[in-house]
């Protein structure tokens, strides 16, 4: 399945935005997020391997998926300071990861001897191409580590290349003007990017500013 990055965001955008979801509708979408990390350029070469962390989609309890939400929300915080709120500075949130591990795997193996047709340049290209190495991410065998894997996947797919258009809803907030919606918004395919995060902030916007205008 050859998924964008926007689109692999958006899998866990509603859920990150507060919107109240099944429990087994976040549990589907994360296992799809974590799933279509398989390697290709639009998941940044970057696979997961099937471990343990797939078995904790299912198995973890509410209170892990709350505080997964959490870390989630306190990472894109600090990625996408919302306006009127102070940036953290150049570095403004770290992570620390004890329950991954990587491996990285060439993509051409049994091909390496030098085809006698190929030009130099050909050659060079070859060598030189994106996803001639696929990063390979795990969960350790401990417990826990499916926060740590949708964690680092997020910050991966945040510098994935077309990863351009993540911004915050700049609607009006429901029941208080003065106050902005700050949900995250994610452009998805080509166009001019999204703005607002539901067509209700997008008509809240409109009568807002007509409200201005007539001077209320
Ligand atoms: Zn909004």
């Amino acid at each position: 399945m050859a998924m964008t990055a926007p689109a692999r965001l958006a899998l866990l955008l509603s859920w990150l935005n507060g919107v109240p979801l099944p429990e087994a509708t976040v549990r589907r979408r994360l296992r799809m997020f974590v799933e279509s990390f398989d390697g290709s350029a639009n998941a940044a070469h970057v696979r997961t391997h099937a471990g343990a962390g797939f078995a904790e989609i299912t198995s973890c309890s509410a209170a892990t998926l709350t505080r997964m939400h959490r870390r989630l929300c306190a990472v894109l915080d600090g990625g996408f300071v919302p306006s009127g709120t102070a940036p953290h500075g150049p570095w403004p949130h770290f992570e620390r990861f004890t329950g991954i591990q990587f491996s990285v795997l060439r993509m051409d193996r049994g091909d390496s001897a030098p085809k006698r047709s190929r030009t130099r340049a050909a050659t060079r290209a070859a060598l030189l191409a994106a996803g001639r190495y696929r990063l390979l991410v795990d969960t350790t065998r401990e417990r826990g580590t499916l926060s740590d894997l949708v964690t680092w996947l997020t910050l991966a797919l945040l510098t994935a290349p077309g990863m351009v258009v993540v911004s915050r809803c700049p609607a009006p907030a429901p029941g208080d003007w003065t106050r902005r919606c700050h949900r995250l918004v994610v452009a998805r395919g080509q166009g001019r990017p999204r703005q607002y995060c539901s067509v209700a902030c997008r008509v809240r916007t409109h009568a807002a500013g007509r409200a201005r205008e007539r001077g209320l």
